[in-house]
């Protein structure tokens, strides 16, 4: 949340668009790419599991972004993202 707010005007020209209306599907897929893109820590800092770039990426920052347009609570983004997390793993165990 707090990175968020230190991203200047000029940095927020390579963001992704954030929807206008937040819908309920802007959630679930805003969830999915917190998730996926989560921080792995490495001694030189953390980076995106996914792409191996600086944390938070363009996708984690447009999901927190989203998440919290939609006005969800830190707590509530946690929640849906252990959740999603659960999902996630189950779907791989069964592959
Ligand atoms: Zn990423």
């Amino acid at each position: 949340m707090q990175r968020i707010v230190h991203i200047n005007a000029a940095e927020t020209l390579g963001e992704i668009p954030i929807p206008v209306h937040v819908t309920a599907e802007d959630e679930h897929f805003a969830v999915l790419a917190v998730v996926v893109h989560a921080a792995e820590e490495w001694p030189a800092g953390p980076v995106c599991r996914n792409e191996r770039v600086p944390h938070p990426c363009r996708l984690h920052r447009w999901g927190r972004e989203v998440l919290r347009r939609r006005g969800l609570s830190d707590a509530r983004v946690e929640e849906l993202a252990a959740r999603t997390r659960a999902d996630l793993s189950r779907r791989g165990a069964r592959r």
